[in-house]
């Protein structure tokens, strides 16, 4: 076994969709600080991946993104390699079932060419990847795990473990993206505000007779909202499914035969979007709402799903994760002008109050969507069935889809103000 050990300004341990994100932003804004990355599965076979949805093993998950993540994506010169591949949504067709006709916002309407955009996670990650592996400004451990984070003087110290060698890594701020069930938290002793939804989402990818003409459907039902997320471009008949079920009745269809679960899904959908003809391979997710409760300390910042992990019926988990990311950069290049250490407590402080009215809003408004929408609670039938709660008479619920979607919500993003610079020289894929 073999010993090394470096010193960095910044590391980020995960190079997940958020924690890589956040490491094109430090690379593209050309902040001066000393940036590592360190990632325990491959980027660089994840570069490599044309997987598909039929493909074991790839993540079949698709993502709404909305108008602000474009636009990042588009700063970072990222754009144009995944708009080929995404799916512009021109219409959101929110219904609620049995009770409500349904209402739909349109890009025309809202005057925008798309009220947000699919993409399939696959292809988000392959892009990215190929991104970090293109950074000269970032010191890549890829296909290593991070063994503990504790805090030492002026920072934290990271213990890496790539195969046999063991890397110690000093940094002034190490950023914790190791995803929802963030080990790194736990064994920092962050304790973590769970709310327990008892619904688990099935994700499958699903065909049907008719092109879905750029419309994404969100049904709420009374067992747990639905969402299908059209893929392949207008004329395209594939879609991403998200069917949120009661916990205990997802391994029922989980695996079930294909046609016993498309005449299902059919029944709970209705015929607005056609026919079901064929489902890919499906894959559970249980949903909880979990809220980490110290977001930074001395030295240390927590972003993505390891800071807040949200329902994904508003889809909102990821497009939040980028604001944060974002607000952070910003922090980030400021306490450099500053002459600030990164890991300051005082700079995380700035960080966590611009961004927290931003995160509050959209963890609120999205747990209050599935109680009020999604669950079988006697208070919230009760109303429904009085319709006092529709999504007609909730003010501003349809603004609310519409905003979310193309990402104006909230505070005026800001990201305008930060000065990425030619990140295409560092994108040369
Ligand atoms: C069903 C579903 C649908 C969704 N749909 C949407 C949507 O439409 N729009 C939206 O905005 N959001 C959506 N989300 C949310 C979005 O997927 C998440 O917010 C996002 O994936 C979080 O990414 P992350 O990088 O924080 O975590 P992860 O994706 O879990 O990444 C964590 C990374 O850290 C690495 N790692 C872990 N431990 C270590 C370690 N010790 N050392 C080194 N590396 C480590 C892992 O290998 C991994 O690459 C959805 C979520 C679900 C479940």
């Amino acid at each position: 076994m073999t010993q090394a050990q470096l010193d960095v300004d910044i590391a980020i341990v995960g190079g997940g969709h958020v924690g890589g994100t956040l490491a094109a932003l430090l690379a593209a804004s050309r902040c001066g600080w000393r940036v590592a990355l360190i990632e325990a599965g491959s980027l660089w076979q994840q570069a490599q991946q044309t997987t598909t949805d039929s493909a074991a093993g790839g993540d079949a998950r698709s993502t709404a993104l909305s108008f602000g993540t474009v636009d990042i994506l588009r700063q970072l010169q990222l754009w144009h390699l995944l708009e080929s591949h995404a799916t512009p949504i021109r219409t959101i067709h929110v219904s609620d079932r049995g009770r409500f006709p349904g209402t739909r916002l349109s890009a025309e309407d809202h005057q925008v060419e798309a009220l947000g955009y699919v993409i399939e996670n696959h292809t988000l990650g392959r892009v990215l990847a190929g991104f970090l592996l293109a950074q000269t400004h970032i010191t890549l451990f890829d296909a290593t795990r991070v063994a503990s984070v504790t805090p030492v003087a002026g920072g934290m110290c990271l213990q890496l473990q790539q195969q046999e060698k063991t890397i110690t890594l000093t940094a002034a701020l190490a950023v914790v993206a190791d995803g929802g069930d963030s080990p790194l938290r736990r064994s920092l002793g962050i304790q973590v505000q769970q709310q327990d939804y008892a619904q688990t989402a099935i994700i499958a990818n699903v065909t049907f007779t008719h092109p879905h003409q750029g419309v994404a459907w969100e049904r709420f039902t009374d067992f747990g909202p639905m969402a299908l997320l059209p893929l392949d471009g207008a004329r395209g008949k594939r879609a991403a499914l998200i069917w949120t079920l009661p916990a205990a009745d997802a391994e029922l269809w989980l695996n079930a035969p294909d046609a016993d679960f498309l005449t299902a899904l059919q029944q709970r959908f209705g015929t607005r979007a056609g026919r079901f003809t064929h489902v890919g391979r499906r894959v559970a997710f249980p949903l909880q709402l979990r809220i980490a409760q110290e977001q930074i300390r001395q030295g240390l910042v927590l972003v993505g799903n390891a800071a807040h992990f949200l329902h994904p019926v508003a889809g909102q988990g990821l497009n939040l994760a980028v604001r944060d990311c974002v607000m952070l950069t910003e922090v980030l290049k400021e306490a450099r002008e500053r002459q600030q250490s990164p890991g300051d407590l005082a700079v995380l402080r700035h960080y966590l109050q611009r961004q927290q009215q931003d995160q509050s809003i959209t963890i609120d408004a999205s747990d209050k969507l599935v109680k009020w929408f999604s669950t079988r609670h006697p208070l919230y039938v009760t109303l429904r069935h009085l319709g006092f709660l529709s999504l007609a008479g909730v003010p501003g619920l349809e603004q609310y889809f519409a905003a979310r979607a193309m990402g104006t919500a909230g505070r005026a993003p800001r990201w305008q103000r930060m000065a990425i610079q030619e990140a295409a020289d560092a994108t040369d894929l």
